[in-house]
C-alpha cells in the first residue's frame, strides 16, 4: 500500500478521539467478506474500532445544534457528520489549481486543504452502519446505508483519485494466474497462506 501515507493510530492530534485508521485502507475492511486470513486480532480491532466509532458518533449527535436523536437521524445528517470529520483529516486533497493535482507524490508542499481519505470515510461508514443495526437499528431505517451516502462515497471516491492521482480500482486482485514474462522476485511467497504458526515436527 503505497498510496495511501496518512491513517497513522498513534497520531493522536484530534480531540474527539476521532480515530479512523484502517490498516488495509481498502473498501473492504467489513471481515464478513473475507474468511481467509483476517484472524481474531484483526476482528477484535475491527469491533473495538467500531464501538470507537460509534460512540464518536453518539457523541456528535449530543452535541448537535438543534438536538438530533438518533432515530431522526437521516442520510444527510451522516453527510454532515462526514463533512465536520473532514478538519481532522491528513490527507492532501489537491484543488483544481495547484499545480501538484494529480500529483500522487507532489515534490514540494503546498496549501491545499486535508482532508478524510475516501478509504477511511468508506471504513468508517462501514462500520456505522454495522453498529446501527447491532444496537437495535432496522435496516430500512438505517442512515449510513442512505443513497445519498452512497452517492457522496463514490463522489469523494473520484474526486479524491483525480486530485491525487491515485486510482482506487481494486488493487489487490493484481496478480493473473499466469504473467508469463514477469517473473519477478517472490511469486511463491505471494501466494502462500500467511502464518503457518509453527512447522509440522519433522517434516522432511
Ligand atoms: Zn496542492
Amino acid at each position: 500500500m503505497d498510496s495511501l501515507p496518512d491513517f497513522n493510530p498513534s497520531n493522536a492530534s484530534n480531540s474527539l478521539s476521532i480515530n479512523i485508521n484502517t490498516t488495509t485502507s481498502s473498501s473492504n475492511t467489513v471481515p464478513a467478506a473475507s474468511p481467509s486470513s483476517a484472524t481474531s486480532s484483526t476482528l477484535s480491532r475491527y469491533e473495538n474500532q467500531k464501538r470507537r466509532d460509534w460512540n464518536t458518533f453518539g457523541q456528535y449527535l449530543r452535541n448537535h445544534r438543534p438536538p438530533l436523536s438518533l432515530a431522526r437521524c437521516s442520510g444527510a445528517h451522516v453527510l454532515e457528520f462526514l463533512r465536520y470529520l473532514d478538519q481532522f483529516g491528513k490527507t492532501k486533497v489537491h484543488t483544481q489549481l495547484c499545480p501538484f493535482f494529480g500529483h500522487p507524490n507532489p515534490p514540494a508542499p503546498c496549501p491545499c486543504p486535508l482532508r478524510q481519505a475516501w478509504g477511511s470515510l468508506d471504513a468508517l461508514i462501514g462500520r456505522l452502519r454495522a453498529a446501527f443495526e447491532e444496537h437495535g437499528g432496522k435496516p430500512e431505517a438505517n442512515p449510513f446505508g442512505a443513497r445519498a451516502v452512497r452517492l457522496y462515497l463514490r463522489e469523494v471516491r473520484d474526486s479524491q483519485a483525480k486530485a491525487r492521482g491515485i486510482s482506487y480500482e481494486k488493487k489487490k486482485r493484481k496478480r493473473p494466474p499466469q504473467s508469463s514474462s514477469t517473473t519477478s522476485a517472490l511469486p511463491v511467497q505471494a501466494i502462500l497462506p500467511p502464518t503457518p504458526p509453527s512447522a509440522p515436527p519433522g517434516a522432511s
